[in-house]
């Protein structure tokens, strides 16, 4: 009988999920994914941890319960410190395997590799504690581990010619911010993406530009953003307000996130500068789906007001958006309307 290794489909699943599958593959193993995330594994999350923690997290701890008694040799839970180098993955990441081992949850032994890019030999260490328990053959491990690179390319690359294809400046352009977590489970997030496809949105994320150009763009910045996930964020967000076209952010934050805290209002800072409209949306374990909607379709709505009408309105963030009677309109140009009244 082969082995069989259990990956919760939560927190970094959604964006090493090649990685990781094509590696214990390769290597021979059976990979088995939890279920996606539904009412009762968002309820066994909330259960199992203190209510103070975020909710991507709770999820998780649902998703590693789903394992109890499910029929897999290990678990795996990586301790994943850092991704790149000069910058660090949140704190809560570290701990997880200490998390889970000090719950009540029966999980099947754990396979908890560090991930510290910050340190040079790190694979050496993270390849060999992930397939020891299933092969001692060096150069196969390897090998997996080589193919599984590409893989993970691949996805990546897929991902930002998949941009190319979708970019319609006619189209009102949504930047969706967020962890890859909250954008990609479409239970955490009731169905963001639909909704705004319903709308007739062209729907944009950060992994649809390239870690060189958000890279680049992130030199503007004064000073360098610590964390990871913070960059990307940061990095997409400069590259999306150079994209021509009529366009609009959403930014999904989860609730309890310390880094959303932070990177969030210097997103939004930047967006309020240059007078692009926002919405932040942020996620818990009760928000309500009719709420989201309405908020949504608000948002969406005053967009296509001020571009089909120059309509004049205060937006959300308390500064005149509008065009009117010869004022400079949002993109510096003289407004032609000759309809309002407004006056600031
Ligand atoms: S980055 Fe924020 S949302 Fe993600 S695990 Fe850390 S605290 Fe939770």
């Amino acid at each position: 009988m082969g082995w069989k290794i259990g990956i919760p489909r939560a927190l970094f699943y959604y964006t090493y999920f090649p990685l990781w599958t094509t590696f214990f593959q390769a290597l021979g193993v059976e990979v088995v994914v939890s279920p996606p995330t539904n009412k009762a594994i968002l309820d066994q999350g909330t259960k199992s941890v203190v209510d103070e923690t975020c909710l991507p997290v709770k999820v998780f701890f649902g998703h590693a319960a789903t394992f109890t008694n499910k029929n897999v040799d290990f678990l795996f839970v990586p301790r994943l410190i850092s991704v790149e180098k000069k910058a660090y993955i949140c704190p809560k990441f570290m701990g997880l395997p200490d998390m889970l081992s000090a719950s009540k949850i029966k999980h099947p032994p754990l396979i908890k590799p560090v991930v510290n890019k910050v340190k040079s030999e790190q694979d050496t260490h993270f390849l060999w504690d992930c397939a020891s328990p299933f092969t001692g053959k060096w150069l196969k491990i390897k090998k997996a581990w080589h193919d599984a690179e590409q893989e993970q390319r691949n996805y990546e690359q897929k991902l930002i010619r998949k941009y190319l294809d979708i970019t319609d400046d006619r189209k009102l352009n949504i930047l969706l911010l967020g962890h890859d977590y909250n954008l990609y489970d479409h239970y955490v997030n009731m169905g963001l993406w639909q909704k705004l496809q319903d709308l007739d949105c062209t729907v944009f994320t950060p992994a649809q530009f390239s870690k060189e150009e958000r890279d680049s763009q992130l030199r503007k910045f004064p000073k360098s953003i610590f964390w990871t996930y913070g960059r990307n964020l940061l990095g997409a967000v400069y590259s999306f307000m150079q994209r021509p076209g009529k366009k609009g952010v959403i930014v999904l934050s989860s609730f309890g996130c310390g880094i959303d805290s932070f990177i969030d209002n210097l997103i939004i800072r930047r967006l309020v500068e240059q007078k692009i409209p926002y919405l932040n949306v942020i996620l818990d374990e009760h928000t309500g789906e009719g709420g989201l909607v309405t908020r949504l379709e608000a948002f969406i709505d005053i967009i296509r007001w001020r571009r089909d009408y120059h309509q004049n309105y205060v937006s959300s963030y308390g500064q005149y958006v509008g065009c009117c009677k010869g004022n400079v309109g949002v993109h510096g140009t003289k407004c032609d309307c000759t309809t309002s009244s407004y006056k600031r």
